[in-house]
Formats: structure tokens, C-alpha cells, sequence
């Protein structure tokens, strides 16, 4: 049933946020048929002075190297199923050239780009909710869709994840969003970037995945490729909705998501 499909977003305990060993991660997405699985936990807070880098957001810059040796070595121990290297790493503007730096010793098979922060402001964080009162929320939207497309067009990054995380806690404009969706669309698809259809959005409070269905039907239209992702933080969430989001993109027109290997994208039939 999963059998193309592959699953690129996943954490590890490092991040100090999820749960699980690494080999349950790979077994659980063995037992759920995935084609592959990869690791994209979150880079070190690269962005931060030392003393600013939240243990419960990210691995400590020390531990990248390690995390990096413990894909490559899960490898030799599931040769049923391709293991691939990734990181989730924060678009922070103005921080590109440290970013490209940190990235450039690792073999990655791809780099997930994300928008987590507005200024210092980690809005997904759930206990800094109470800061979306401060704003007007199509300001808030604008401003987040510009650090969104500005990180897509940035060349860093293979993947987009969750492009609309924004309407994580359920803040939604009164207005209609549809030129917006589509504008955003086609700035994606000009960056050349693949986005992921993410079933994490599910689990929040928003209840439904990342994209909205219109934004994933606009990008679709202008051919934007596509990729399944949980957003894994527990071996539990490995492949999780993973039906209903194929779905999904089959009724929004996919008839291709794609994989990564060394950087390079290879589509393969939905
Ligand atoms: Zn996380
Ligand atoms: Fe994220
Ligand atoms: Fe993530
Ligand atoms: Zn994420």
C-alpha cells in the first residue's frame, strides 16, 4: 500500500523534544512497507550565541558529527531498506552563508528548509502562543509567506517543509486566501524547490496537513513536486495518515512524488 512512498521527516531524541531510537524509527517505517525512511532532525541553532541554544529545540552543535555517523552506520544494519541522511534546517534571513557553511562537510542526501522563527519568535512553539495576540493576522501571514518563498528561493534547501505552519494554533485571516496561495505557488515553483504534503498538521490544533488543500492544488497546477512527510517526532508518527494524504494528492493531481539521493531529486509514480 506505501510501497513508493517514502518518509524524510523525522526527529531523533537529540532534538530533545522526541522520543525513540533511532532503529525503532527504521522498523516502524519497515513494518509500515515504506520504500525508504530518512532522518532530518533539527540543525543546531546555528543562528544563536552558545548560551542561547535551547537543548529542547535542537542538537547541540557537538553532536551534528555523531548524528551524521549514526545514519550512516544504521545503514549496515538495515540493508532491507535505504536509509537516507537529512537535516531540517531553519531559514533565518540574513544567516544563509553560515548555514551553507555548517551543511557543506555532510554527505546529505537532502536538506529539508523551515521557517520556524519570525524574529526571534519561534511561533509553533506552543508556549509562546500567547504572542499571536500582538499581531494582525494577515500581517502575520504576509510576513511569514515572505521568510517562506524568500527560504525556498534561497538555494539552500531540497524540500520545503510545512509552508503554511503559520495556521499551526488555528490563526486564520478573515479574509480569503487565495491570491495569496497562489502567489506563493508561484514563487515555489520558480525556486525550482520540492514541497512536502505534511501529515503532522493533523496532530495539531489546525487539524489539517501542510499544506491546505488549495495551496497543494496551486502548487500542483504549476508543477511543483511533491513528497509524503510525518514529521515524526515518536517511531509511532513513521508513515502516520500516510493513506489519506496519498489520497489526497492524487485527487489534487499528483501522479508523482519524488526521493532524494546525493542532493539530486528522481521523481517516481505516486
Ligand atoms: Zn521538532
Ligand atoms: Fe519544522
Ligand atoms: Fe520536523
Ligand atoms: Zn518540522
Amino acid at each position: 500500500m506505501l510501497k513508493q512512498l517514502v518518509d524524510y521527516h523525522t526527529h531523533t531524541t537529540r532534538c530533545g523534544h522526541a522520543t525513540g531510537t533511532m532503529e525503532a524509527y527504521v522498523e516502524a517505517a519497515i513494518a509500515a512497507g515504506l520504500s525508504e525512511i530518512g532522518f532530518s532532525d533539527h540543525i543546531p541553532m546555528y543562528w544563536l550565541p552558545e548560551a542561547k541554544r535551547d537543548p529542547g529545540i535542537a542538537m547541540r552543535m557537538s553532536e551534528l558529527e555523531e548524528y551524521v555517523a549514526d545514519v550512516i552506520r544504521l545503514r549496515e544494519r538495515y540493508r532491507e531498506i535505504p536509509i537516507r541522511l537529512g537535516l531540517e534546517a531553519d531559514f533565518i534571513p540574513g544567516r544563509e552563508a553560515e548555514l551553507s557553511r555548517l551543511l557543506e562537510p555532510y554527505p546529505w542526501d537532502y536538506v529539508i528548509g523551515s521557517v520556524h522563527f519570525i524574529g526571534e519568535w519561534d511561533f509553533d512553539n506552543p508556549a509562546k502562543t500567547n504572542r499571536y495576540a500582538e499581531w494582525d493576522i494577515s500581517e502575520l501571514y504576509a510576513k511569514f509567506f515572505t521568510l517562506e518563498t524568500m527560504a525556498a528561493k534561497s538555494g539552500l534547501f531540497d524540500i520545503m517543509a510545512h509552508i503554511d505552519l503559520i495556521k499551526k494554533f488555528g490563526h486564520k485571516p478573515s479574509h480569503d486566501l487565495g491570491r495569496v496561495y497562489a502567489d506563493v505557488a508561484a514563487q515555489i515553483a520558480g525556486a525550482g524547490v520540492a514541497i512536502e504534503l505534511s501529515t503532522a498538521g493533523r496532530r495539531k490544533p489546525v487539524g489539517e496537513v501542510y499544506p491546505n488543500p488549495l495551496l497543494l492544488k496551486e502548487c500542483c497546477d504549476r508543477g511543483v513536486p511533491l513528497i509524503i512527510s510525518s514529521d515524526a517526532h515518536s517511531p509511532q508518527e513513521v508513515a502516520w495518515g500516510f493513506a489519506e494524504a496519498r489520497a489526497l494528492a492524487l485527487a489534487t493531481g499528483y501522479t508523482q512524488v519524488c526521493r532524494f539521493e546525493g542532493r539530486k531529486r528522481i521523481m517516481q509514480p505516486l
